[in-house]
């Protein structure tokens, strides 16, 4: 194993930029979309499903996992790579966007958050070196900084509050990192929708230094327009030599958006929790599989995709299974919501590659406009 984290822009077109990020356990062709593992699996997936829809990362969620099955418990059993068995990268959250979202009665303090379980009522406390020690102790490649990010709506003073909080603390992830060679440390920009917040945010994090920047506190609630608002003028403010991530978006949409503007990796719990509840991804936008219309159609979700459901399966198929509520339907729709997504961002990195990325994002919105399939 080399022991470098590294990040190349091999190419740039407009505003997006296609790279590479290099870790010891493999490369992140970026702009990268990473499936989520919220507690050591992506669910309704194997491992090398997930590998095989072209993922090269995937996310582990800090809460989940320091609350059950612990952090102690995984390092004890080798780590979340093999106690999952997923061989790729893995970047995890730092625990404090969803102790905000989902612990209850939390306690904020300079020195960190306390807040009890939501598995089972017991205590705990996040502080910055609590959640490095996590990080490190599940084998994380890419670690990121604890942060609080204010629940909306918020007023000027509490995104302003929340936010310098969060630079002190990302200061404190900083020291408590340390130095660890192959394993990379994100930075997390906050100060929700206000440009002067943003900027602030960014300069407090570019002097103490990172290998990644995050933009935070996005895809929260305030809508597409504003959230690329803030990504029009967002990643100009981080290095251009660093990776920038978008955490929790989303749609497809939104990750076309952030990639013209930018934005080289995102993670969203959106293509696997909707495979569970029968929302599929295609070229052409949404389906619903559980709608009617679907019931005696022989053809695929979308013949040019190459993933199992579509290629083995008709829509009359994924219906019947979704209504019946068979477990298959979950693996089949989640396989192909991933696959979706990840033949969207190797069609992006291509397109970036190739110089030709506007008129790409013209194909892929004409296509939605155009909606699905006609009925039978
Ligand atoms: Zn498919």
């Amino acid at each position: 194993m080399t022991a470098a984290f590294n990040f190349e822009v091999k190419a740039t077109d407009g505003k997006a930029r296609g790279g590479v990020i290099t870790t010891p356990r493999g490369q992140i062709r970026t702009p990268a979309f990473m499936p989520v593992g919220t507690a050591g699996t992506v669910k309704a997936m194997l491992p090398d499903s997930v590998a095989a829809t072209g993922a090269d990362i995937i996310l582990g969620n800090t809460y989940h996992l320091m609350l059950r099955p612990t952090a102690e418990r995984i390092d004890r059993l080798g780590g979340l790579h093999r106690f999952m068995n997923w061989r790729g990268p893995i970047l995890t959250d730092s625990g404090g966007f969803q102790v905000m979202s989902l612990a209850e009665l939390r306690k904020l303090t300079e020195d960190g958050v306390t807040f009890k379980s939501h598995v089972d009522g017991s205590r705990h406390t996040l502080t910055p070196e609590r959640s490095m020690e996590i990080q490190r102790l599940l084998g994380s490649d890419i670690v990121m900084c604890f942060d609080e990010c204010p629940a909306l709506p918020a007023t000027d003073d509490e995104v302003a509050r929340a936010m310098r909080l969060s630079m002190r603390w990302a200061e404190r992830s900083r020291a408590a990192f340390g130095d660890r060679p192959g394993h990379a440390l994100f930075g997390i920009m906050q100060g929700g929708v206000t440009r002067e917040l943003r900027e602030e945010s960014a300069e407090a994090l570019k002097s103490i230094g990172f290998d990644g920047y995050a933009v935070g506190g996005l895809a929260v609630g305030e809508g597409q327009e504003a959230m690329f608002g803030v990504l029009d003028y967002a990643p100009d403010c981080l290095p251009a030599d660093k990776p920038r991530y978008l955490m929790g978006v989303g749609k497809p949409d939104d990750i076309v958006g952030a990639v013209a503007r930018g934005i080289d990796m995102m993670d969203c719990v959106l293509p696997t929790r909707s495979g569970r509840t029968g929302q599929v991804f295609t070229r052409r936008g949404v389906v619903n599989i559980k709608n009617a219309r679907h019931a005696d159609d022989p053809r695929p979700l979308d013949e040019e995709c190459a993933c199992p459901a579509c290629r083995h399966y008709s829509r009359a198929y994924l219906h019947h299974v979704f209504r019946a509520q068979e477990i298959i339907s979950s693996m089949l729709l989640t396989w192909h919501n991933l696959h979706y997504y990840q033949d969207l961002m190797a069609g992006m990195r291509a397109a970036i590659a190739e110089g030709r990325f506007a008129d790409w994002q013209a194909t892929f919105h004409a296509a939605r406009a155009e909606g699905d399939i006609a009925p039978l």
